[in-house]
């Protein structure tokens, strides 16, 4: 008898039938004798609908309230599951974030996890009934209400399974695992069996919105196996082939020996470009403009500094696309006057393609490879950053989706890696190389 979390998104929810789906699929589970905690997701597009009724009263409503209102779209799910339990026959017992208590920091609608108790849910699970949990949610020590982020389910899934020491966290979604790139894009991707958690780290901190990032990095800090996998199977399918379908998240990198160079392709629309024109290239300028962008607590990512001439440089640097406004008017009113540099342009059709890959670290060329794709379809790469196991570029977000698709191709994501498949694309990035 083992403890297993699940996690179910808001399609996997969406509907009272899919709700008594997911209600037998738990019921096989605890019929064969584990202890189960179902954290799911508000029904699909409720969170949205919250969401767009506090913006037709405010262009910026308060984050408490936000908070406040969001999380009910999880109360009302985590309420339906347990009936739909019940009238199988299975004792279940729900609670919100702030009965168990989830307790958070208090930054309001991206809150942070600090702690969670687990005397309800075990004294539940001893009882031998099935715990829900909402997700996205918790309580900060005022006993505000407060919210994890969009996609912030997976984290609370995550984040019970490490306090409970769960066997595994399953992420059931509406997709069958992790695929090379989203399946929505590129048709021909392929799913992974797995993929080592450094990787699925990079793919979702550069866009593969199949796991929110705080999740993978909660699975790393406590080494909590995750797989990800589909609810919309039969819920009746043998239990043993449920455990061995999907994607897990290794901590293991021995499957990596004989791996493709390139595991996925993550995308992101969700990037902004500030570029301060005419800056006079003086020691401290790159502090004097990040300085002030940190203290507003906006995130930069890519960074760029152009070659000066004649004393003067272009700076560049991306931003989330929700904090575009806020930065070019902090550019513009403040920043710029005070570095003496020109103009201020914010571009916000721009997009990050990134390949991602441990098997990067032990070849040279693959960025290559990745630069002269892009150049054979005539898209022009506007930064690029690299690490270990990735590179990232910035293009013009009209060109996202045939680049994705391009560098799927290129790199032949859609073929079950093999040794000759694998020698193809070595001999390919050398060849790169030599260019
Ligand atoms: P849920 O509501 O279950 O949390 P999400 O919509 O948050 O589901 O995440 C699942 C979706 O993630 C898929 O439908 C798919 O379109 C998208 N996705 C993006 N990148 C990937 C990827 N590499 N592999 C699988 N799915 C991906
Ligand atoms: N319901 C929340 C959202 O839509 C949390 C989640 O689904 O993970 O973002
Ligand atoms: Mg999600």
């Amino acid at each position: 008898m083992s403890l297993f979390v699940h996690k179910y998104g808001g399609t996997s929810m969406g509907s009272i039938e899919r709700i008594q789906n997911v209600a037998r699929r738990v019921a096989k589970w605890h019929a064969a004798g584990h202890k189960v905690v179902v954290v799911p997701s508000a029904m699909s597009g409720e969170t949205n609908r919250l969401l767009g009724l506090a913006h037709e009263l405010s262009n910026q409503p308060d984050g408490r309230e936000l908070d406040m209102l969001s999380a009910t779209g999880e109360q009302a799910s985590s309420a339906l599951l347990a009936m739909a339990l019940q009238a199988l026959g299975v004792p279940a017992r729900s609670y919100t974030g702030w009965q168990v208590p989830v307790k958070t920091d208090s930054s309001y609608t991206r809150a942070r996890i600090r702690s969670i108790d687990q005397a309800k849910i075990r004294a539940d699970l001893d009882m031998g009934k099935v715990v829900v949990v909402t997700g996205f949610q918790g309580v900060d020590d005022e006993l505000n209400i407060t919210t994890l982020g969009r996609g912030g389910s997976d984290t609370s899934a995550v984040a019970i399974a490490a306090v409970l020491e769960a066997t595994e966290c399953l992420i059931y979604t509406d997709v069958d695992g992790v695929y090379t790139t989203d399946p929505r894009i590129v048709s021909s991707a392929r799913r992974l069996k797995v993929l080592s958690f450094e990787e699925m780290l990079e793919m979702a901190s550069l866009g593969s919105k199949v796991l929110q990032i705080r999740a993978v990095e909660f699975a790393g800090k406590y080494q909590v196996p995750v797989r990800v996998l589909s609810s919309l199977t039969e819920p009746d399918i043998a239990l043993q082939d449920e455990m061995a379908s999907g994607t897990l998240i290794t901590f293991e990198e021995d499957h990596k020996m004989e791996s493709a160079i390139v595991s996925g392709i993550a995308f992101s629309r969700d990037e902004a470009k500030m570029t301060l024109l005419a800056v006079p290239d003086t020691p401290g300028v790159a502090y004097s403009i990040l300085g002030p962008v940190a203290a507003a607590n906006i995130d930069v990512d890519m960074i760029v500094q152009n070659q000066s001439v004649e004393g003067m440089t272009d700076f560049s640097f991306t931003v989330n696309r929700n904090d575009a406004e806020r930065t070019y008017e902090l550019l513009k009113t403040q920043v710029a006057p005070a570095v003496g540099a020109g103009d201020v342009v914010a571009d916000d059709h721009v997009c990050k393609v990134s390949i991602v890959g441990i098997g990067m670290r032990s070849h040279v060329g693959v960025a290559s490879l990745m630069f002269r794709t892009l150049s054979e379809e005539n898209i022009n790469i506007q930064m690029i950053s690299t690490s270990e196991i990735k590179t990232s570029v910035v293009i013009n977000d009209k060109y996202m989706e045939l680049a994705v698709r391009a560098l799927h191709k290129a790199f032949e994501l859609d073929q079950e890696y093999n040794q000759a498949v694998g020698q193809a694309i070595e001999k390919s990035v050398n060849n790169s190389t030599n260019n």
